[in-house]
């Protein structure tokens, strides 16, 4: 678990002195799923972002957002990439401002210099800009220098995306930088699970098990037990031998979950059941396995009832529950019984401290009445700062002098 530094509250933005003479970059978290109208499935993200931007708008020079959405190319001109998309809900959230849409570095300097519009300016999605996740950290420091023109502070309040860009860590060592409200929420959170009440049970799913599968390790360590649903799950039990028949697998993970698997055999709860189609379609009547292997011809798109029945047993007996990745295809009608019995079951224990994190777990829970004790907007970065000794976008601000 992340070794949080002792004095990381000098770094809260509230600490940033003389806020009135002061251009501020924030880089927020935008990035939501949008449905196939290209609108917000879910506000969570928007709303949580908002809270800076509505405390100190009134009280700064200017405010210049710094954001991404999905994963474009960079020089995409596709239109599901743009914060057009997004910029009305947004709008809606900031009841005293209007947030301008800028496309270029260029573009808003030319607005401070005109002081049109209000003061709150969104740079269009970052990873558009070449610089951004350029693999040459030149590249990115270039980007980064010329990103940092905007503004006097930088204040990281997107815990969420947590892999090194320009727009997050190469600009934190360009100019005086703090943590929002957003970010250390996250931190206070999360840090309580480091003396984690026993048992404390780690319910684990999600399609991306290459983007996880390290972290589930580290969580194996510090969890008594795992369970695994969602389309990882068939990565899992394909390792350990069992058919899956066309479920969703990472044949590339493979070796690497059956390490797993091997070293944590006795907390790791694989599904022993399913639910099943044949056509794919989430008009399809899914169909029940008796067991945990499905036929050459079966696709598992959900938990089945076995498997919930065992995986509430243990969420009920558990002092600490941390939950990331839906147990099923949760957009779907048909699929999204387990990960909603999931959230009941946690729901129910009112003794435990629970977590919960991740985009696609936040979505499927939102939709879903429910209360955790911790709803965190990160899912990699969750599972990143409970499982690794850095966290690189911290350890940046942290780690450099105050001018
Ligand atoms: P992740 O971003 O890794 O948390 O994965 C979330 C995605 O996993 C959601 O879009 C789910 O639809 C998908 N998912 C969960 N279970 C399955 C499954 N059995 N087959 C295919 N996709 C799944």
């Amino acid at each position: 678990m992340y070794k949080l530094h002792p004095d990381y509250l000098n770094r809260s933005y509230k600490k940033i002195s003389d806020l009135q003479s002061k251009r501020v970059i924030v880089r927020s978290c935008l990035n939501i799923t949008l449905n196939e109208n290209l609108k917000p499935s879910s506000l969570f993200r928007l709303k949580e972002s908002v809270k800076l931007l509505n405390e100190i708008s009134k009280n700064c020079r200017s405010i210049v957002i710094l954001a991404h959405l999905g994963r474009p190319e960079p020089g995409s001109t596709d239109s599901q990439f743009s914060f057009k998309n997004i910029l009305s809900e947004l709008n809606s959230l900031v009841p005293d401002n209007k947030i301008e849409l800028h496309d270029s570095v260029e573009s808003i300097l030319h607005g401070f210099a005109h002081q049109n519009g209000g003061n709150i300016y969104l740079l269009e999605n970052i990873r558009l800009f070449p610089g951004e996740e350029s693999a040459d950290s030149s590249e990115r420091k270039k980007f980064a220098k010329e990103l940092a023109q905007l503004g006097d502070v930088f204040i990281n309040d997107s815990f969420a995306d947590y892999r090194k860009s320009a727009s997050n860590y190469d600009i934190a060592r360009e100019m005086i930088s703090y943590i929002g409200p957003s970010f250390l929420n996250e931190i206070e959170g999360l840090s309580k699970l480091s003396n984690a009440a026993k048992p404390f049970t780690a319910v684990l799913g999600g399609a991306k098990l290459s983007e996880k599968i390290e972290l589930i390790s580290s969580i194996a360590s510090i969890a008594d037990t795992v369970l695994i649903g969602g389309a990882m799950a068939y990565t899992f039990l394909k390792a350990s031998g069992i058919e899956v028949g066309k479920s969703l697998v990472e044949e590339s993970k493979i070796e690497d979950a059956k390490r797993i698997f091997q070293k944590y055999r006795q907390k790791i709860i694989l599904p022993l059941d399913h639910k099943y189609l044949l056509n794919f379609s989430q008009f399809e009547e899914p169909i029940e396995s008796r067991d945990s292997s499905l036929n050459y011809n079966q696709i598992g798109i959900d938990i089945g009832p076995q498997t919930i029945k065992k995986f509430e047993q243990v969420i009920a007996d558990s002092k600490t529950v941390l939950w990331n990745g839906p147990m099923g295809i949760f957009e779907w009608p048909n699929a999204k019984e387990g990960t909603q019995k999931i959230v009941n079951a946690i729901n129910n224990n009112k003794d435990c401290y629970s977590v919960v994190g991740g985009g696609d777990t936040t979505a499927a829970s939102e939709n879903i009445s429910q209360e955790f004790s911790f709803l965190s907007t990160g899912g990699g970065a969750m599972l990143e700062f409970l499982s690794k000794n850095e966290f690189d976008i911290l350890d940046v601000i942290l780690n450099k002098a105050l001018d």
